[in-house]
């Protein structure tokens, strides 16, 4: 790790005056201006299953939870979706769900393939920790990206709150380096303030997202489902990094200073958690909006954290936000760029 880096990115989080902090977003947003430019690229989000297994005391989704009805959306419902997308003018769709290994891969597979044969959208996954043959299998059949968030690097913390299966052990890390090497574009990213987290596992977290050449880096903040154990969490220590859209906003212009031209995404846990998360977001060195797919009935269940069924994530409010922070709507599927910083 280049220790003065890790000591200025530490310094910047730990910072709370205001005029410094805006010299901060100065520099990011002067950043993602020269190296990926005014256009910001809508991703449609489709949250196709909100089955899960796993039991992460953080979200709603976790498998104990027994009040939540679970839902998998037809082939034919997730096509017709996609067909809207398109139609929409999403440069790319994301799938996304719980981590349910009993849907077998193949019905994945077939899906994904269905779409790259109707639509020339970038096709996202997010599906948790797969197989390395599954992973395979998904690429082969013609996904371009996925999205496997990290959430902290301390590794204490994470199996505390993302406790690994019976006989597994579970490492975001080797799994995102696997899927870099199938050639997916890789995604990754954190929740600020988990309880239990410390400015300096923060600072870890955003030089990870440089070591790992990430194509896009995702950052909300953690938001307390009340139907989950991490609600009620013990009061945190003195170093804990607080629940803030503050917070979320130095993470995020930090990564684009270490990530210049990575895609970075005004995400919706920012919109739900504050007013006009999405307009910040962007005026911090985001470059990315989320628009929600997913319809009714299903949106409301798919609940990770409350709040997330909030209309905040349509086109027209996402294209209004874009509009009021003067800039543009990205056209084509908005890959990778690379760009000599
Ligand atoms: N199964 C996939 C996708 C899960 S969607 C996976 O594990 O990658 C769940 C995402 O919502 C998580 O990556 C997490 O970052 C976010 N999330 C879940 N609970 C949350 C909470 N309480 N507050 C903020 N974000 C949360």
């Amino acid at each position: 790790m280049n220790a003065s880096l890790a000591g200025e990115v530490l310094w910047w989080l730990r910072q709370e005056d205001e005029g410094t902090l805006d010299s901060l977003r100065e520099r990011a947003d002067r950043t993602r201006a020269r190296t990926v430019g005014e256009e910001v690229h809508l991703r449609g989000l489709l949250e196709f299953s909100n089955a899960c297994e796993r039991t992460c005391t953080y979200c709603g989704l976790r498998r104990p939870r027994r009040d939540l009805p679970r839902y998998h959306m037809t082939d034919r419902e997730i096509l017709g979706c996609a067909d809207e997308a398109y139609r929409m003018g999403m440069g790319t769709l994301l799938l996304q769900s719980g981590e349910y290994r009993e849907t077998p891969i193949e019905s994945l597979v077939s899906t994904v393939r269905a779409i790259r044969q109707r639509t020339e959208m970038a096709i996202a996954l997010s599906v948790g920790e797969r197989s390395p043959l599954h992973y395979r299998a998904l690429r082969e059949a013609g996904a371009d990206r996925y999205l496997l968030k990290f959430e902290t690097s301390d590794a204490v913390l994470m199996d505390r709150i993302h406790p690994p299966r019976v006989n597994r052990t579970s490492n975001r890390l080797h799994l995102l380096m696997h899927l870099k090497r199938l050639g997916f574009e890789v995604a990754s990213g954190i929740m600020v303030g988990i309880p239990g987290q410390t400015w300096a596992s923060v600072a870890r977290d955003i030089l990870l997202f440089r070591a790992l050449d990430l194509d896009m880096i995702a950052v909300g903040p953690y938001i307390p489902h009340p139907r989950t154990p991490l609600c009620s969490s013990p009061p945190a220590s003195a170093d804990q990094v607080p629940a803030t859209a503050c917070s979320c906003l130095k993470v995020i212009a930090l990564s684009r200073l270490v990530r210049p031209d990575a895609h970075i995404p005004a995400t919706r846990a920012m919109a739900v958690s504050v007013e006009k998360g999405y307009g910040s977001s962007l005026d911090w060195g985001a470059d990315v909006v989320m628009v929600n797919l997913t319809p009714d009935p299903y949106r409301s269940l798919y609940d990770p954290y409350p709040g997330g069924d909030t209309p905040s994530a349509d086109l027209d409010t996402v294209l209004e936000v874009i509009r009021h922070a003067g800039r543009i709507r990205g056209r084509g599927r908005g890959d990778r760029r690379f760009v000599t910083c």
